[in-house]
């Protein structure tokens, strides 16, 4: 199976977002068939929403995989479930509190009813932009652009780097940053 270069986007705005956030990336590198090769500083940024809330905690991880994107999917998905489940149950129509994304894969263009890549929304979303251009530096998103055009002409929100890069913990297919 080839290995791809994957780019995941993280965002939390629960009570202690930066935890949730770090301990998803401990779970991206825990993910089967895949390994965490890059992490971005966390960030703070303020919501995109009619609806009062907190900021946001945001973070783009880079990991090599073999596993389909559907497959990965799955994979996001159901850890983004076990973080549900740490919520208290009596606040059953909660607001999500762990988004993972697929921006992008390798240089693939996905416009499935279930998955869209590179993410249809990543070129509005300056909280994915600026990390990802942290780790990936200029590249060419397909069918969009250079990255750094896209962060020219994304909508400005307010966002700023809280904390540096999580140090990536050692566990299976981790890489030790
Ligand atoms: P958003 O991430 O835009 O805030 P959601 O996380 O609520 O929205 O969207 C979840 C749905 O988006 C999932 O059911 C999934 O099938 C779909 N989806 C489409 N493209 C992607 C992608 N690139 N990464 C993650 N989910 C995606
Ligand atoms: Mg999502």
């Amino acid at each position: 199976m080839p290995i791809e270069e994957v780019f995941i986007g993280i965002g939390s705005n629960l009570t202690n977002p930066v935890s949730i956030v770090q301990d998803a990336i401990v779970c991206l590198g825990k993910i089967t068939s895949s390994k965490l090769i890059n992490c971005s500083s966390l960030y703070q940024s303020e919501p995109v929403s009619d609806i009062v809330q907190d900021d946001y905690v945001n973070a783009v991880v880079a990991i090599e995989t073999s596993l389909q994107p559907t497959f990965l999917l799955l994979e996001l998905q159901a850890i983004e479930h076990a973080f549900y489940r740490q919520r208290d149950p009596s606040l059953k129509a909660a607001p999500r509190t762990l988004d993972l994304d697929i921006v992008l894969y390798a240089n693939r263009i996905i416009d499935d009813s279930h998955l869209t890549i590179p993410h249809p929304e990543m070129h509005n979303r300056l909280f994915v932009l600026k990390p990802l251009f942290e780790i990936a530096g200029e590249i060419y998103i397909p069918g969009l652009g250079s990255l750094s055009y896209l962060i020219d002409n994304a909508p400005a929100i307010d966002m700023h780097i809280i904390s540096e890069p999580v140090i990536l913990a050692s566990g299976p297919g981790v890489v030790p940053g």
